[in-house]
């Protein structure tokens, strides 16, 4: 019988002599061997581990770990979510100078976009809906990026429709708060980004990040000849390898074998953690929409059936309640007993956070508008507690300032 790739997430492969059943720390920061296999293994030419900034074998377990749930051809390991959608665009904007991002994205991201990039002479249009990208594409763009569920905007992005657009331009695609219930590769993603810090650890212990290749794009085309101009011997492996080689080795936003082993425990129980998120939030969301509040969540869109199909049956575990005034969100926040009010995503622990004065404060106004950030806005991050427990202490919270209308 074999283990299906599901299955493998618990029970890694583990290559050890002692026969250990979860991946050995591998803390050393370099790696001896003899004088002509060190150098055949700095020059690629040989497979191997000879600085840890470049790769280590406890990362790569992670690394396996990621990619077997993507099913892509290589995955490279970063220090952080930023960390690796740096790499990415900064490796692919190397050829070309322009981005194509949905305006509900990150706040981090905008920022790496719009406030670092573009001092390097990239610039970033953002679009808001398919038909949108349909009138600003162009082939000179370096790629697409988009969220499947922005953060906080909870837009869906639908990324069959958007690959099915993206002509001759990459589709890359952050998966950070929807691994496992989304295959990037299924749906036409070239390169799926996360930050392993959210639902891939799930523990709230970590910061890392990871860069998948799906495969499907085919980097010998001269779109990208200044950027991978020293690995398009390697095929479709060029993109990984100069990702690692370069953006990883040379930018040094590195992992380190402490973390990876951290998320690789909480990957463990990846498949239970995210079902039960995403079925807690579906009840409290219905449960406060029901009370009259603004509840924003993917089953309330109107392409609700299609968001199911694209997220095996769910809808995500984060939405939005907006209050109208930060005095409210903030009333809201403090009367709650059991989430946290901290910047994280998709923990255990049930999280809520006033996003205008937090995780959208380096925003203009204009740039919240865009990004659906109101003064009232909280956006909810539903863990695993008891549904019943959560149910009640929202709905306290909310008899506390008032109910839904003061
Ligand atoms: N992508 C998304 C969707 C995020 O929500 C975040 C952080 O909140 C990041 C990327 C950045 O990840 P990290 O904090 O691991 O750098």
């Amino acid at each position: 019988m074999s283990i299906t790739k599901k299955s493998r997430l618990v029970h890694p492969l583990v290559s050890d002599q002692f026969g250990s059943t979860i991946a050995p720390l591998y803390r050393a920061s370099s790696f001896a061997h003899d004088a002509k296999s060190v150098s055949d293994i700095f020059s690629s030419k040989k497979a191997g581990f000879v600085y840890t900034r470049i790769g280590n074998p406890t990362v790569m377990m992670l690394e396996s770990q990621i990619n077997l749930l993507e099913d892509g051809i290589g995955t490279v390991a970063f220090g952080s979510g930023m960390a690796a959608i740096s790499a990415v665009s900064m490796l692919l904007c190397s050829s070309k100078k322009k981005i194509l991002a949905s305006s509900s994205i990150f706040g981090g991201t905008y920022s790496l976009f719009t406030k670092i990039l573009s001092n390097f002479g990239v610039e970033t249009l953002f679009f808001d809906s398919v038909d949108e990208l349909r009138r600003i594409i162009t082939d000179e763009a370096a790629f697409i990026f988009v969220e499947t569920i922005g953060n906080p905007s909870i837009k869906v992005s639908n990324i069959k429709e958007l690959a099915s657009i993206k002509g001759v331009l990459p589709l890359v695609v952050d998966s950070t708060v929807t691994p496992y219930i989304f295959n990037g590769k299924s749906y036409g993603a070239d390169i799926v980004v996360y930050s392993a810090t959210k639902m891939l650890s799930g523990h709230g212990r970590a910061i890392g990040g990871a860069v998948v290749d799906c495969g499907s794009y085919d980097w010998a085309n001269s779109r990208y000849d200044a950027a991978l101009k020293s690995y398009l011997n390697l095929g479709q492996f060029s993109f990984l390898a100069a990702l690692r080689q370069l953006y990883l080795a040379d930018l040094g936003g590195c992992l380190s074998p402490e973390t990876a082993e951290s998320i690789l425990t909480g990957m463990e129980t990846l498949a239970l953690r995210v079902k039960e998120s995403c079925k807690n939030a579906e009840f409290l969301a219905t449960i406060l929409k029901e009370r009259g509040l603004n509840v924003k969540y993917p089953k309330f869109s109107r392409y609700s059936q299609q968001i199911a199909e694209q997220f095996s049956g769910y809808y995500g575990s984060i939405f939005t309640i907006d209050f109208e005034s930060a005095e409210r969100a903030f009333g809201f926040i403090d009367n709650l007993k059991i989430p946290l009010d901290m910047p994280n995503l998709c923990d255990t622990r049930t999280m809520a956070i006033h996003a205008a004065s937090t995780i959208g404060a380096a925003l203009n106004d204009n740039e919240k508008a865009a990004s659906g950030i109101t003064d009232g806005l909280v956006r909810v991050s539903v863990g695993i507690e008891d549904k019943y427990d959560l149910k009640d202490d929202f709905l306290n919270a909310i008899d506390a300032i008032g109910g839904k209308d003061k």
